[in-house]
């Protein structure tokens, strides 16, 4: 790329990353903060406090993480899988696959619960699959379809089990309630309906979770032990070195949680649900086929079928070279057949609608 070259300003309505609140991007612009400085100390206590109420938990154990979101995966699993646990996953698409690839690999009797891509798992299922695991784990919002899983449900009925979930793309963008749903541990990320760059991994833990943790975890830069110390929590206070926290991405994850705070968490979820509402009646006006199953779709990221004689790739390479607008492909077996579109974060506005609906009707008109 030629020094010059123009700045390339998309809209990017794919399942992630989406495009950032602008306080999100004013606030990567501020001279870098060191990760020991009592200001960058303060913010990342703010930080947690905001995270909390997004969580909808009192876990003094809350942090982002300095990963994606699938590092805040990994932290979940090394911490609290221990060698021959029996873990059940509940398995609707690509990232439940994921869960059960992790669980795997660190020695879990994995039992896997599976239902059709596009359609929810059933809670009952899960919760019947074995009479005591360890661990249930499932993914509140699958990315990969478009469907959003019933995990209060199991909460309810996990009995002794930890209950362990992926917020990934529910995380700013639809009602989430750590503490009243029962769950023990969770982990999310920062690119899809928070808004901010990708780079962390919102997480959070709770006493129960913590004390059956792996005591020496397989992973050093996730071990919660240490990280604890870090962000100040088991340290009384004192913060312990550990790695070198990512300032800019935490003071722009900052800034966007609290633009989030201040315009309501039930305004920011109203607003995904309007967006999200209008686009899939507009794609359905437009006589195109919903993937997902009626009563589960995310607000926030919506799966559409490619109609039959339209070329998926061509579409896509159209809209973004004619309106430099990113939608996405389907994932494994619906690669061709399946669109995903997202409107997450700043991009859960009429405005994102209207531009995507009208785009895809001519991408669709010029290709065929
Ligand atoms: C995007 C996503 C992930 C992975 O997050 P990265 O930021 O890509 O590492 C995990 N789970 C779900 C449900 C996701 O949508």
């Amino acid at each position: 790329m030629t020094p010059d070259a123009p700045l390339i300003d998309r809209s990017l309505f794919g399942p992630g990353p989406t495009n950032t609140y602008p306080e999100a991007d004013a606030a990567l612009v501020r001279p870098l903060l060191g990760h020991l400085d009592p200001v960058f100390i303060q913010l990342m206590d703010e930080t947690c406090e905001m995270l909390r109420t997004l969580w909808g938990t009192t876990n003094a154990r809350t942090l982002p993480l300095s990963a994606t979101g699938s590092g805040g995966m990994e932290a979940a699993f090394v911490n609290t899988v221990h060698r021959g646990d029996v873990v059940v996953v509940a398995i609707n698409g690509l990232f439940g696959q994921r869960m059960a690839e992790l669980a795997s690999r660190l020695g879990a009797r994995v039992v896997p619960v599976e239902s059709e891509w596009g359609r929810p798992l059933d809670p009952d299922d899960v919760l019947r699959a074995h009479p005591s695991p360890a661990i249930i784990c499932a993914v509140h919002a699958e990315t990969s379809t478009g469907v959003r899983n019933d995990v209060a449900a199991l909460g309810a009925g996990k009995g002794d089990a930890l209950l362990l979930t992926d917020h990934v793309t529910s995380i700013g963008g639809m009602p989430l309630a750590v503490d009243d749903w029962g769950i023990d541990v969770a982990y999310a990320g920062t690119q899809k309906c928070l808004s901010v760059a990708p780079g962390l991994a919102p997480f959070t833990i709770n006493d129960r979770a913590f004390e059956r943790r792996v005591e020496r975890p397989t992973s050093w830069y996730f071990d919660l032990g240490l990280l604890g110390g870090y962000v100040g929590g088991d340290a009384g206070g004192k913060r312990t070195y550990h790695h070198t926290a990512p300032t800019a991405m935490v003071v722009s994850l900052h800034a966007a949680l609290t633009r989030i705070l201040s315009e309501g968490l039930d305004a920011v979820t109203a607003r995904h649900e309007a967006a999200g509402a209008a686009l899939q009646e507009g794609l359905q006006e437009m006589g195109l086929e919903l993937f997902a199953a009626e009563g589960y779709r995310l607000p926030q990221l919506t799966t559409v079928r490619v109609p039959d004689g339209v070329d998926s790739a061509k579409v896509r390479a159209y809209l973004l070279q004619t309106f430099s607008i990113e939608i996405g492909a389907g994932i494994g077996e619906f690669a061709d057949s399946v669109w995903r579109i997202g409107l997450m974060g700043h991009n859960a506005q009429p405005r994102s609608v209207a531009l995507v609906l009208g785009a895809l009707k001519q991408a669709i008109a010029a290709t065929r």
